[in-house]
């Protein structure tokens, strides 16, 4: 084994190369910072490899089936059509592929050293990277540590990559399963589930809280509950799983007051840990959370000096543009240039399930619950021309405004929205949220017909007191 010493010198080291350390990376190349990244597997991490990317090109697939199923009621004749999965899947590795060189190529065209291998970070700034046959010492002015999550399992559903899988093994599947059960109905819980019933397979989402979606407005969570029904995906809430006994084709999950259900696989999908096994050697200062987390402060920065942590491996929300909103925050930090902490209350969340759900800002209940008097409109997807023209109704915009002295709406405090395309729609009520702007300041603006971001315009005119077609 060679060892190299701690000669390299970087302005920054980063650590994890998914988003959250390739955003830091190519931001402080931007910037002029020389820069270190350290890979142990693929960069591009768990959102280009295991998660987003390959999780909605796998919607995508599904959503083509949908479109095909319903294709005669256009009068375009598809009869017949079946889904060869082996292709689906040959589709999604090649987007990810090509996203994949592209990063690759980005990260060297900017100057950034790729290093491959397994990094620990030592003492304060000084990362140790062990590869196949030699150990390497990066030495950094600063450490932005970005080492990310793994799936987390629950005890008796040992993960075999047959009969249970997580998001990591459906994502590399070669056959659909005829039936499925997803243990968890959060918001990955649900696009597996969506993904799977739209491509033909029986499903059963069972989920421990007393509804789908935690974290959803309830309305919002309703309709995607009620969409799920009708398709026939069987959804359980308030229930726990005991265990599975596997038979000859697949295993019995027993679940809630002497439940059970009967099915090919089971999808764990009960949230992620951060990945820190071996990351930080004792002695290196960095201190982490009663939750295994890396401790951070509004800043990034972790309790040893100039080392900075970002991402899935801090207890802030496990998103990828969430990561790239602390890298920035972390090498702004680095460069001693004024910077505002990430608003997490105010972050964009997106779920690309059938329905899709978006939203940012409070829920209503959140509202509420902070003691804020507000003013509730909603418009239903079903009064919307391109919704009827896309023959996809259920779904709503709501937002919640709080309600001034007299009555009217102020504040927008949150926007939220179900059903088709809403991920595309949200950006003009995260800015709203974010602008702190009121219904009055919104409504003047004009939205294009026929759209679907229509209903947004409406609803936020109905707050002003006068809605076109919503009262
Ligand atoms: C199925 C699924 C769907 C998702 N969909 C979405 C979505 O639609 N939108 C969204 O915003 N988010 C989504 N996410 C979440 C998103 O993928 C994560 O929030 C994001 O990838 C976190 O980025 P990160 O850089 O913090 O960590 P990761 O992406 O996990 O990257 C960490 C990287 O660090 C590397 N690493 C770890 N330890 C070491 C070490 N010691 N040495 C060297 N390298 C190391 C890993 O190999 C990995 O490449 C999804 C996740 C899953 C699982």
């Amino acid at each position: 084994m060679r060892v190299t010493p701690g000669d390299p010198q970087f302005d920054v080291v980063v650590l994890g190369g998914g988003p959250g350390g390739y955003a830091a990376a190519l931001y402080a190349s931007a910037a002029g910072l020389s820069v270190a990244l350290v890979e142990r597997d693929k960069v591009g991490g768990t959102c280009l490899h295991r998660g987003c990317v390959p999780a909605k090109e796998l919607l995508e697939t599904a959503s083509v089936a949908r479109t095909v199923g319903n294709a005669k009621d256009y009068g375009v004749m598809a009869a017949g059509a079946t889904v060869d999965f082996g292709v689906s899947q040959a589709r999604k590795q090649k987007v990810v592929d090509q996203l994949h060189r592209g990063l690759a190529g980005l990260l060297k065209g900017r100057g950034v050293t790729t290093v491959e291998g397994t990094g620990t970070l030592t003492a304060a700034k000084k990362v140790r990277v062990r590869s196949e046959d030699s150990v390497t010492e990066l030495a950094g002015r600063h450490v932005v540590v970005a080492a990310g999550s793994v799936p987390r399992s629950i005890p008796g559903f040992e993960v075999d990559a047959k009969v249970v899988m997580t998001s990591d093994e459906v994502l590399s599947l070669d056959r659909l399963p005829a039936s499925v059960a997803v243990i968890g109905g959060g918001a990955i819980g649900c696009e597996f589930a969506s993904m799977f019933a739209d491509l033909g397979t029986q499903v059963t989402v069972l989920e421990a809280l007393p509804g789908l979606l935690p974290g959803c407005d309830e309305d919002i969570a309703g309709v995607v509950s009620r969409s799920f029904k009708k398709r026939g995906i069987a959804v359980h809430t308030g229930v726990e799983v005991h265990g599975h006994a596997p038979g000859p084709s697949g295993t019995t999950v027993s679940f809630g007051d002497g439940e059970s259900v009967s099915v090919e696989a089971v999808v764990v999908s009960v949230g992620r840990r951060p990945a820190t096994e071996g990351l930080l050697a004792p002695g290196c200062g960095v201190e982490i959370d009663s939750r295994g987390f890396v401790a951070v402060d509004p800043w990034m920065r972790t309790s040893a000096e100039g080392v900075w942590a970002v991402g899935d491996v801090v207890a802030t929300p496990q998103l990828a543009h969430v990561g790239f909103a602390e890298a920035i925050v972390a090498v702004k930090g680095i460069l001693g240039e004024p910077v505002v902490p990430v608003d997490y209350g105010r972050v964009p969340w997106c779920i690309y399930s059938n329905p899709e759900v978006a939203f940012a800002g409070m829920t209503e209940a959140a509202a509420r619950e902070a003691g804020i008097d507000v003013v509730v409109k909603r418009d239903p997807f079903g009064g919307n021309s391109r919704a009827r023209i896309l023959d996809e109704t259920d779904g709503m915009v709501k937002v919640v405004a709080e309600r001034l002295p007299g009555g009217k709406a102020g504040r927008i405090l949150g926007v939220h929205m179900v059903g088709p395309w809403v991920t595309e729609q949200l950006g003009q009520g995260y800015l709203a949220v974010n602008w702190e702007a009121t219904p009055d300041e919104v409504a003047a603006f004009i939205q294009p017909h026929p759209t679907l971001s229509e209903s947004f315009g409406e609803t936020v005119l109905a707050l002003t007191g006068r809605g076109l077609h919503v009262g």
